[in-house]
């Protein structure tokens, strides 16, 4: 078996830096919750160009919002979402 190490992080130094601010916050007492939205925010990042994604934000978006601020509704929904599925499902 071989291991290659990456040199660079590439295209991928975004992704890794909202991935320490998410394990940050977590490390820093942060709830359940925050966590949880922190997550969102990164998937929604990822995939903000797919179809699905500019759907969601559409249904969530409001005439004058700005793209931070669509952002910021649609993981408000999505984390309501995932903690209300948890409390149903525990
Ligand atoms: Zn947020």
């Amino acid at each position: 078996m071989r291991i290659q190490f990456v040199n660079s992080l590439g295209d991928n130094a975004g992704e890794i830096d909202m991935a320490l601010h998410i394990i940050s916050i977590g490390m820093d007492g942060a709830d359940a919750t925050t966590f949880n939205h922190e997550l969102a925010h990164l998937y929604v990042r990822k995939f903000w160009n797919s179809e699905l994604i500019q759907k969601a934000l559409k249904l969530y978006s409001k005439k004058g919002m700005t793209d931070t601020e669509r952002e910021e509704a649609l993981v408000d929904a999505i984390t309501e979402m995932s903690i209300d599925n948890y409390f149903e499902n525990t």
